[in-house]
């Protein structure tokens, strides 16, 4: 448009009335948007299984656009919405720093770093962390096939955060036992592993065979030969389900059982995630799961997409409710 005509158009909308002007900021607002990569994928991943997310009924028509994205009404309960309505995305700001928030993500940048990176206060990248971890926290493999290698590991338990504690905070500098398996002071987290990569984590109260039984169980294959490091607690899961297992006394020194046995993978995992998270500072344990769904995404075996399509993938369709909930 040439200039003549471009302050005439802006001349002419002082005329206007206040709907046509909020129809008019719509379409700008929407304008400015479409260069977004990131709305561009939300609304692609939802468009192949669009769902109504008041009654989940999944007739619904296409209903405009709004703020980049497409709007759809149910044909059920004759409700609009768009692909984050009821997402932890909902009503999040600034959605042209999404895709550089989540490449942060991709490179595991602290909440004071992200934020320097993309020009937006860290009280922000706090809350946009959590918010885009919420699903894939929640995302986790079904089935676990062949070889699958399992081994608890300990995570530093930790209330940061959190405004009332029930004992006094620990004083900087002092620390927990750097070893053990005390759970005032250290977390189990399962870490179960196939040889294909696909890996899944549970948090666990207490090591049990209830507990290992409750998160191994279900995503196990009928012909998956379980690896673990002779835990008796193992055993007595075995007894009791009739799984297949191996056992690899790493105490022994004999590491390799028939040149395929062992839970060396697992433990690879396990080192990879805690030296990963050392950038945290200490993880508060509410959070943890948040950190260990992020891991798990980065991991992710072979994808065909990006981490950044993952993530949004797991928020605005998600794989499915999975058997693994805590235990
Ligand atoms: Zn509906």
């Amino acid at each position: 448009m040439n200039p003549r005509d471009f302050k005439e158009l802006r001349r002419s909308t002082q005329e206007l009335t206040p709907q046509q002007r909020h129809i008019l900021a719509e379409d700008l607002q929407d304008a400015t948007q479409t260069e977004n990569p990131v709305l561009a994928q939300i609304d692609r991943a939802f468009s192949e299984h669009p769902r109504c997310p008041h009654c989940q009924y999944e007739h619904v028509a296409k209903w405009g656009r709004v703020k980049g994205l497409q709007r759809y009404r149910c044909e059920a309960c004759r409700r609009q919405f768009t692909p984050l309505t009821n997402t932890p995305l909902s009503g999040l700001r600034k959605r042209e720093k999404w895709g550089a928030y989540l490449e942060a993500m991709e490179d595991g940048l602290s909440v004071r770093k992200a934020a320097q990176r993309i020009g937006v206060n860290h009280k922000t990248t706090f809350l946009w962390r959590h918010r885009f971890l919420a699903c894939p926290a929640k995302e986790k493999p079904t089935l676990l096939r062949g070889i699958v290698e399992s081994d608890e590991t300990f995570i530093r338990r930790s209330r940061k955060g959190e405004r009332y504690m029930e004992r006094p905070a620990r004083k900087r500098g002092t620390r927990a036992p750097n070893t053990g398996t005390d759970p005032n002071h250290w977390v189990p987290v399962l870490v179960a592993r196939d040889r294909s990569a696909v890996t899944t984590d549970v948090i666990l109260s207490e090591v049990t065979a209830q507990t290992l039984k409750n998160t191994l169980v279900p995503v196990l294959d009928k012909e998956a030969v379980l690896c673990h490091d002779g835990l008796p607690q193992y055993f007595t899961m075995a007894r009791e389900t009739g799984i297949a297992h191996r056992t690899v006394y790493a105490a022994h020194g004999k590491r390799v059982v028939k040149g395929i046995f062992h839970i060396q993978n697992v433990n690879a995992y396990h080192s990879r995630l805690k030296g990963w998270m050392e950038r945290f500072h200490g993880v508060a344990t509410r959070y943890l799961p948040n950190y260990l769904g992020w891991r798990r995404f980065l991991e992710h075996p072979s994808a065909p997409m990006g981490f950044p399509e993952r993530i949004i993938r797991a928020i605005v369709a998600p794989a499915g409710h999975h058997s693994l909930a805590g235990t």
